[in-house]
Order: structure tokens, then sequence, then C-alpha cells
């Protein structure tokens, strides 16, 4: 690639188009586009032996699967703890799921939920516990499931990030009651737009049937009041095709964000949130914490817009902050997620990014430094 061509954070993984035209050739024939079909079936019982896991539903995107995945337990009041460090999804699913968010503040070294916090937070209004596996990380599930089962309420883990993580050698999708997957464009694993929700009582899977098609159960009975979140065949022909290059693209991240790592971390100032001990991560984001003195956040962000270079302040603002939420919601209670909020970058990370890419940004970050250090000497008064 040319030294000043413009990076994107994130680039979409395609297959060959060839390989895409392959896939979906059988459509033509079969004219059965969407409502469960066989490219569906197929995906779904690739899914499960990919993720080790024998319950997983498909959904058209991965909001409607944490909706239904919410829903599914049957909860039409109560109070859900989770974190506002996270995408706008996580909370929207708890509102328009007519439960009551609570907000728990997040571990200062990697964004997941504080567990201690938690603890604190639980209540009889509690109905159920809503974590988010951030940037790739895995929270800490021993401590989350030790709570969840002292007050008897189920874990449903917001799981975008995390396709293909494992705790200790457990893949990540057999963690809690229920997790939800994106697999939207952005994501590590995509199928345009695309969900899934996996789930540990085979029971659950009924209600996630009737949820994302309209309740219908047979052709003149409708059971439930579901609304319409199937993935048609066309996203699961993508799914097919991306799913058998997943292990390669995983690797390629892995190999830039350990560039990142040798040459990022000697910088004063910088800290790549790590994943835990115990955590094979998916290397989803590279999350960069400028917490120093020397550059706020902010100053890193437009030093690498003038160099070409998308970063973003990702997640910023906390969804209490929110326009919608800023008024029943106090992000001063949160105030280690708040400041990770005004601190955090996430660095460009995509399979095909270039190794001299990630030299060229980190490059750029430590400009960023040294010019800082120079402004700082010559004018020692200023500040
Ligand atoms: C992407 C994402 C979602 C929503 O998934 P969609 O497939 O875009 O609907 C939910 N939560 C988090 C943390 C996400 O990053």
């Amino acid at each position: 690639m040319s030294t000043n061509e413009p990076i994107p954070v994130t680039r979409s993984s395609m297959p060959d188009f060839d390989e895409y035209v392959e896939e979906i050739r059988s459509l033509w024939g079969s004219r059965w586009l969407t409502n469960m079909g066989a490219k569906h079936r197929q995906l779904e019982d690739e899914l499960c032996t990919y993720l080790k896991t024998p319950n997983l539903a498909l959904f058209s995107n991965g909001h409607l699967a944490l909706e239904a995945a919410i829903q599914s337990f049957g909860f039409d009041s109560g109070e859900v703890i989770t974190t506002p460090l996270t995408f706008a999804s996580t909370t929207h699913a708890i509102v328009r799921s007519g439960l009551e968010p609570v907000f728990c503040d997040v571990d200062p070294a990697d964004g997941t939920l504080d567990v201690q916090m938690l603890d604190s937070l639980v209540t009889d209004k509690t109905v159920m516990i809503l974590p988010v596996h951030v940037y790739g990380n895995i929270c800490d599930v021993d401590a989350i499931d030790a709570i969840a089962r002292r007050y008897d309420v189920p874990v449903v883990y917001d799981a975008a990030h995390a396709f293909g993580t494992t705790y200790k050698g457990v893949g990540v999708a057999n963690l809690g009651d229920a997790s939800m997957f994106s697999f939207h464009a952005t994501k590590v694993f995509n199928t345009i737009e695309g969900g899934a929700v996996s789930f540990r009582d085979p029971g659950l899977r009924r209600q996630l049937d009737l949820l994302k098609n309209f309740g219908i159960t047979g052709p003149e009975t409708v059971e439930a009041v579901g609304g319409n979140a199937k993935l048609n065949e066309f996203q699961a022909a993508m799914g097919l095709c991306n799913l058998r290059h997943i292990d390669e693209d995983i690797l390629r991240r892995k190999v830039l964000a350990q560039q990142y790592g040798r040459r990022l971390s000697g910088l004063e100032g910088v800290r790549i949130l790590e994943p835990r001990h115990g955590v094979q991560s998916n290397f989803s984001y590279l999350p960069a914490v400028f917490d120093g003195v020397q550059l706020t956040r902010d100053d890193v962000f437009e030093r690498l817009q003038t160099a070409g270079i998308n970063a973003r302040k990702y997640f910023s603002p906390l969804t209490t902050d929110y326009a919608c939420y800023r008024d029943r919601f106090d992000s001063r209670s949160t105030p280690v997620a708040a400041g990770l909020a005004q601190s955090v970058l996430t660095l460009p990370l995509f399979a095909d990014l270039a190794l001299d890419d990630v030299d060229r940004i980190c490059d750029a970050v430590a400009a960023g430094h040294s010019a800082d250090d120079m402004v700082k000497l010559a004018t020692p008064c200023a500040r």
C-alpha cells in the first residue's frame, strides 16, 4: 500500500466474488429466499459446530437477537444490571423490552463489568444481569456466575464483540444463560447484517423462534406477539463463505494486534486494554487508552485524522449521556466508565490491514507525543 492512502478504522471481510456467486447459485433454482431456508439451516449447524454450542438461533441482526434473548425470559417489569460503556443497542434493547436498566461501573483494567459493584446493585427488583464482553475480551464470568446463582437471576451476555473467543478453553457461547452475537458488516464475522443467540436451556428455542417470526406456529395459528427478525438466504450465504476464512482472519488480526503492542508499549501515557488472564481474544478491536498527562485522547484523534488515519472514539459518549437518556440516568454514578469514555480510542484493525500501516499509525501516535514534549519544553510556564 502507498504510504499516504487513508486508513479506515475497519473494513468488512468479504469472500472472493466467485466464491459468493457459487454459494448463492442454488437460490435461483429453489426460489427460497428467506424463512429459514437451506442456507439458514446450514449456517445454524456450522455455527453450532464452530462455537461448540448445541443451542443457537439466527436473527436478522444482533440488536433484534438481543431483544429476543431478553424477552425470551418473559419478564414484563424489573431491573436489569448492565454497563454504560457499550454500543447504543445494549441499553436500547433493555428499555425497548419494558425493563429498567441499572448501570454498574466497569473495571479500569479492561472495561468489563466491575463485579464488586455488581454485587452491591442487586435488589429484589433485579430480574437479569446483562454484561458486555467489550473489545473481544470476556467479562469476569466466574464472579458474575457466582452472583447470578446467589440471587437466582439469569445472565444474558452481549457478546457482539466476542465471536469465537474462549475463556479457560470454554467457548464464549457457553457462558451465562444466553449470549447475543452480532454479524454486522463491521464485526469479526459478518453476514452483512445478522446475529444469533446461543442459550443454555433448550426450552428457550421455542420462545426465540416465536419472537423472530411473528409468533407463528402453523399456517393458521399465531401464539405470541412476535416481530420479524429472520436472517435471509443471501445473508446466510455470506456467512457460510466468511466462516471458511474466519480462523485465518482472526490470526491476521492477532499478528497486527501484537505489532501494535510492541510499538505502543514503550510510550508513556498510552495503555492498550488487554484481555483478562485465560481469555483467548478474537482481536476484534484495538482499544488504546490515552490517560497520561502528555496528550489527550482528542488530541491523538485529531493528529491521526490529519495523517489520514481513522480512529474511533468507541465508546464515547456513554449510553447514559445520550440525549434520550441523560435526563433519566447519571453517568457520575459510573466514574470509571466515564473516564474510559474520555480516554479510549479504537485504532484501525481489520484482517487485511497491512503490517506497514500499523507502523504508520504507531509512528503518528508517537510523533504526537514527542511534538507535545517539545511544546512543553519550549513553554515551561504555560501549564
Ligand atoms: C454491533 C453491536 C450490537 C448490535 O448488533 P447489530 O448487529 O449491529 O444490530 C450490540 N452490542 C454491541 C456491543 C455491538 O457492538
